[in-house]
């Protein structure tokens, strides 16, 4: 293997002291950020991300709590149970576990959340406010690739990165990110005509498509940086990102794992979100 592997395990290793730390100094009291997570129906990899997402919360010292309802529960009371959390004072940050059953509306779901207690970023406020280049809250798949990049000290400014993948929460948010930091952006999607003309004069390469494989050896710039958000579940239970590793990892300069890669990162983002979120709670209201 030629390429250095980036290790989300130890990155969000590290962000984890820094975060406690944080936690330690909120003013007030036994002050402690809390999280709610909600979660509709028994998907079993919701269940996972939420069990990883909760014991993060323990390892930093933020409070965290799950509501649960079963698959046939209504769009109202959800947003009811959200409209309480948005008032609750002990409760800084809210994620909305998805996928919610195809049956709910999820966008109304989601924007329903307190712009303020939006921990995930996906409330239109939050992601208008990357546009306009004043962001408050950032979606945690993105905002984990560049703290990995930044951890790692791999540049942004002036090279070519490339964005497999233009949905909501990770690829046109990345993309916005990359374009900040001084990258010249393109980003693919399903109908892009020749994907291994764009992948291959790629200096940074993002994969988010959801496709097993997409990105083989053969599609990457010599000495590129290969970023793959990707999480597949394969037939055999096995987990696989969208670049494949075995071929790309000969040709790439840095490579990211999956599992231990981009994932660990999101979950670290979450609990940063969490932080900043009770940080600018206990600055609004002093004395709590
Ligand atoms: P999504 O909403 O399904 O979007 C996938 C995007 O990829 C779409 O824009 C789609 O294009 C594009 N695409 C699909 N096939 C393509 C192809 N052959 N060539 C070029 N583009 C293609 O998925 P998502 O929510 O963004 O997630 C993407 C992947 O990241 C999934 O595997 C997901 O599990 C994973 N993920 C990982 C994390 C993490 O923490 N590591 C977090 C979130 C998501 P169109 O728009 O044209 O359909």
């Amino acid at each position: 293997m030629a390429a250095t592997l980036i290790d989300g395990i130890a990155i969000a290793r590290e962000l984890y002291a820094g975060f406690r730390e944080r936690v330690k100094a909120l003013p007030g009291r036994g002050m402690q950020p809390g999280l709610a997570a909600i979660v509709v129906g028994d998907n079993p990899a919701s269940e996972v991300y939420v069990r990883t997402k909760t014991r993060a919360c323990a390892e930093v010292g933020v409070h965290s709590v799950q509501h649960r309802f079963a698959a046939d529960v209504s769009e109202d009371e959800v947003i009811g149970l959200i409209g309480r959390l948005n008032a609750d004072p002990a409760i800084h940050g809210i994620l909305v576990q998805l996928p919610l059953p195809p049956r709910l509306n999820s966008e109304r779901i989601l924007q329903s959340v307190d712009p303020r207690k939006d921990v995930d970023g996906f409330n239109w406020h939050n992601l208008g406010a990357i546009v306009a280049g004043h962001p408050r809250f950032l979606p945690c798949t993105p905002l984990g690739v560049m703290t990995m990049l930044a951890h790692e000290k791999i540049a942004v400014e002036g090279c070519h990165a490339v964005v497999i993948g233009r949905s909501v929460i990770v690829g046109k948010p990345m993309a916005l990110m990359l374009i900040a930091g001084g990258a010249t952006v393109t980003v693919c999607n399903s109908k892009t005509r020749d994907l291994r003309d764009h992948t291959s004069r790629a200096d940074i390469l993002v994969a988010a498509a959801g496709r097993p494989g997409l990105v083989q050896g053969s599609m990457i710039k010599p000495g590129a940086v290969v970023i793959d958000v990707g999480i597949n579940r394969l037939p055999d239970g096995k987990l696989a990102g969208d670049v494949d590793f075995a071929s790309a990892s000969q040709v790439a300069s840095r490579i990211t794992p999956v599992p231990g890669g981009v994932g660990r990162m999101t979950v670290a983002m979450l609990i940063a979100n969490t932080v900043t979120a009770a940080e600018r709670y206990s600055a609004q209201s002093p004395g709590r």
